[in-house]
């Protein structure tokens, strides 16, 4: 039985990994087949792949929008990857948190970091990486969604943001996409059960 949500502050789980790492499949899944895991919409400036929804998978802005969000202090993080900004709106993510509501963030190391520093009792950290540089590769590659320039950048920087790895509290090794999913929730019901998490009006025993 899970411990009721009355009585504890909403979970902030931030999912990172170097691209290619099968990230977002993860969270999709996740998402979709654990019980009340929420996302957060970020904001981004890059435009929209084929198949992505504004609002959905991200909202697209522009530069100046952006600009104005950031500035207005609604973002709770916000960093540049590759040529674009992204960025999670502060508010969902604080209601959440007061609510007893966990959210899932599919941010880069740079967010994460601030998003750890910000709010360093509510979040549950977890990286995830392929089960080897080959693989990552390959996977980038049948995604087949940049130029050979934009490919070969993207390497770089994951073999540099692999080795962020020991900053999270838990590391997934994505070789099968069913045992991946299986490890993330059993890393959500784990932090669910935390007492830490739970307030002094918490009492076991009411009935
Ligand atoms: P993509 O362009 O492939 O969707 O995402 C590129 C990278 O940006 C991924 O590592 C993704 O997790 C990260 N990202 C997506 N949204 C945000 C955000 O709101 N903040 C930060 N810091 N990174 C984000």
């Amino acid at each position: 039985m899970e411990l009721d949500r009355r009585f504890r502050r909403g979970i902030i789980f931030i999912l990172s990994a170097p691209s290619g790492a099968g990230k977002t499949t993860i969270s999709r899944a996740a998402l979709q087949r654990i019980g009340g895991l929420e996302p957060s919409i970020s904001i981004t400036t890059r435009t929209p792949r084929d198949g992505e929804v504004n609002g959905v998978d991200y909202r697209f802005v522009s530069d100046d929008e952006f600009r104005r969000i950031r500035d207005a202090g609604e973002l709770a993080e916000w960093a540049r990857v590759f040529d674009a900004h992204y960025g999670t709106p502060r508010a969902p993510i604080e209601r959440a948190v007061a609510e007893g509501r966990d959210i899932l963030l599919d941010i880069d190391i740079q967010g994460a970091r601030q998003i750890r520093r910000n709010h360093p009792n509510d979040t549950a950290a977890i990286f995830v990486l392929p089960p080897s540089f080959g693989e990552l590769e390959g996977r980038l590659r049948r995604r087949g969604t940049e130029d050979e320039a934009a490919l070969q950048r993207r390497l770089l920087r994951a073999r540099a943001e692999a080795s962020a790895w020991n900053e999270y509290d838990y590391l997934i090794i994505n070789a099968e996409l069913e045992d991946s999913i299986a490890q993330l929730a059993a890393v959500v019901a784990a932090e669910r059960m935390r007492t830490a998490r739970l307030g002094p009006e918490f009492e076991p025993w009411r009935s």
